[in-house]
């Protein structure tokens, strides 16, 4: 049994650590006035807590199983790997974590290829042992909590190793990149042929285009350059029941797309081993600007314009008024100027494509009444948008709530979702003093996407209860059958913490279909029990 480097360390998890904390002492004690914390939690930040786990369940038929498959280093069975493969990145999951010991995987496998993967799938069926692929561990729904249902034992099977950039193919503009890839690397490496892919989801450091995949994810460009399931012309993956290979032309009408059967299917019905996605030349030039809009309504007004009528940006982002002013407090970006709502457009690619669709967004902007605020609001956005992991951190351990969630909807009823949810935190929360911020992203010519951020004095005694009442409150909002309609995630998926609403989203019916494809490519069940699926 081998033991894990650092790379596990949990403390480690965010690529570029700021050198200053964000959260300056004057912000602090201001922090605390307007939230009446009265103890400094100075030190005792959730995420910063050093974990201790539970004895590994795998006995030494089942390792030696495992290390036959992928060699004897490549199974880890140290404290400090199956802590860090304990829980993804939401506020419950690091709160959790600070008040007991995790329910961690009882061992870390590390294949180094597509069929490395399918052996592990078949070994963990014949052994009645749980697999919880990991990618990034950057899920907030609980995707990578380490659940094995009624089975033996629970193995984190992390993808790190499937690292490589397969194939360029440079004519039709694709490239097949591994699972484990991580965002950073993936770029780096379309670099070295002239391409991109231009996936900038917030997680962006360390989550993979396996995880991409699997929850498909949206990033900071999905509103021009699409969201990450619609740039992926084929996936593979390895399921109990065999290989899926899927995609074999742009266009085809073979019957129902597969594809969409592995894409989101957040490791219940195999593991994406490869993607190939679309890819564009590295953009000739980058421009991204801030305005400032009076109110909400006026924003949405003119990104539904910008939507529908085009052309469209590649960056679309609309903070509303609190999140605007919130901003502008902590230096994260936007206007000098209080009042009114910040809004960021952007524009990548060739020269005259980005010169011609700015001039069109600059028209309907100064129509709209907007004030320009100039490149340097946008930048500064752009320089802290990696920052939020690390702040959110600094604000638990200054004894707050901060957690945030997504939905989205038609832009017939975007306003009105935005003041139902916001009403709806506020109210679940009451007596903790707190505040709501929003912004609307991602663009569609029908509707976009809601992203809230909710700060609170944390409940010391019960911080787990406290936001389990506000988010159910949120969930039953999302799914009411009443107007507004509303998804109950846009991007984030819904591993375990969503799992309990699919079926107010698709339909008992819709659930039962999932559940006979889960029946047919996994029929011991043992690909990430509990997950997507809501439990019997
Ligand atoms: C600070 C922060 C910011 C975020 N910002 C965004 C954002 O802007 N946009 C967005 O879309 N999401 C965002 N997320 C959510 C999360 O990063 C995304 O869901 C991301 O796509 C997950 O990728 P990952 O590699 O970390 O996957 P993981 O967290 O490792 O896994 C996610 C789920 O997919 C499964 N899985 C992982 N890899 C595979 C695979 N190869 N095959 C099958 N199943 C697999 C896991 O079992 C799990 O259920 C954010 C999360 C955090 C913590």
């Amino acid at each position: 049994m081998s033991q894990s480097t650092d790379l596990f360390d949990p403390a480690a998890r965010w690529a570029a650590p700021d050198p200053e904390p964000i959260v300056g002492d004057d912000l602090r004690l201001l922090l605390r006035q307007a939230f009446a914390i009265e103890e400094d939690g100075a030190g005792a930040s959730p995420a910063a807590v050093v974990l201790e786990v539970a004895p590994s369940r795998v006995t030494p038929a089942i390792a030696e199983a495992l290390q036959a498959v992928v060699g004897t280093d490549h199974v880890l069975f140290d404290d400090a790997a199956r802590a860090a493969h304990a829980n993804g990145m939401s506020y419950l999951d690091l709160v959790r974590r600070s008040a007991a010991p995790p329910a961690a995987p009882d061992a870390i496998v590390l294949p180094a290829d597509h069929d490395e993967v399918g052996a592990i799938l078949r070994t963990c069926t014949k052994h009645r042992v749980a697999v919880v692929p990991f990618g990034g561990g950057t899920s907030v729904v609980g995707g990578v909590t380490p659940t094995r249902g009624s089975l033996d034992a629970v193995i984190a099977l992390d993808l790190r190793r499937l690292d490589a950039l397969l194939e360029v193919d440079e004519i039709s503009q694709t490239a097949t990149l591994q699972a484990g890839v991580t965002g950073p690397r993936a770029e780096e490496l379309l670099a070295e042929h002239g391409f991109t892919l231009g996936h900038v989801p917030q997680s962006f450091e360390r989550a993979t285009i396996g995880g991409y995949a699997a929850t498909r994810s949206s990033g900071q460009l999905s509103t021009g350059w699409g969201r990450f399931d619609a740039l992926v012309e084929r996936v593979r993956a390895a399921t109990p029941a065999g290989d899926l290979d899927l995609g074999r032309a742009p266009g085809t009408a073979a019957g129902p797309d597969l594809r969409q059967l592995v894409l989101g299917s957040e490791g219940a019905f195999g593991v994406i081993t490869s993607v190939t996605v679309r890819v564009r030349p590295i953009p000739e030039v980058r421009r991204h600007e801030g305005w400032r809009v009076a109110d909400l309504a006026t924003g949405v007004g003119v990104l539904r314009t910008l939507a529908q009528r085009g052309p469209k940006p590649d960056l679309a982002r609309l903070s509303d008024e609190t999140e605007t002013a919130m901003g502008v407090a902590t230096g994260g970006g936007g206007t000098d100027e209080a009042g009114g709502c910040l809004l960021l457009v952007g524009w990548e690619g060739a020269t005259a494509d980005v010169a011609y669709r700015a001039e069109a967004a600059t028209a309907i902007l100064h129509a709209a009444g907007a004030t320009p605020l100039g490149e340097q609001a946008a930048e500064s956005w752009r320089h802290g948008r990696f920052r939020a992991p690390r702040l959110r951190d600094e604000l638990l351990g200054a004894g707050m709530l901060i957690e945030t969630l997504e939905t989205a909807t038609t832009w017939r009823d975007l306003e009105a979702l935005h003041a139902r949810v916001g009403e709806t935190l506020r109210t679940a929360l009451d007596g903790a003093s707190p505040i709501v911020a929003c912004h609307v992203s991602h663009l569609y010519a029908a509707g976009a996407s809601l992203y809230f951020t909710v700060l609170a004095r944390r409940d010391g005694d019960d911080p787990v209860g406290q936001w389990s009442v506000a988010k159910t409150a949120v969930m039953e909002a999302l799914t009411s059958t009443s107007r507004p309609p509303a998804t109950l995630t846009h991007h984030h998926a819904v591993g375990v913490d969503h799992a309990p609403w699919l079926a107010a989203e698709i339909g008992e019916l819709g659930v039962d279909v999932l559940r006979a494809v889960k029946a047919r490519l996994d029929p011991a069940g043992v690909l990430n029990p509990g997950k997507l699926l809501p439990a019997d």
